[in-house]
């Protein structure tokens, strides 16, 4: 699993990367998701993220 972020949709809130900093960092006012070879270990943090996004940017990729 990957998560991905719409950069159309992200307003720059912030939220991912205060519920999740280890895959998501906020960069010129949208979040980028961090390369990781593995996310699985981030999984549930990377769910908190994705529930904490008012504007539903972020989607996970199997
Ligand atoms: S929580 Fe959503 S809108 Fe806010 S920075 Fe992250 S992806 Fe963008």
């Amino acid at each position: 699993m990957k998560p991905v972020v719409n950069q159309e949709i992200c307003i720059g809130c912030g939220a991912c990367e205060g519920v999740c900093p280890e895959v998501f960092k906020l960069d010129d006012g949208k979040s980028e998701v961090i390369k990781l070879d593995d996310y699985i270990p981030f999984k549930s943090k990377i769910d908190q993220a994705v529930d904490a996004c008012p504007v539903q940017a972020i989607s996970i990729e199997e």
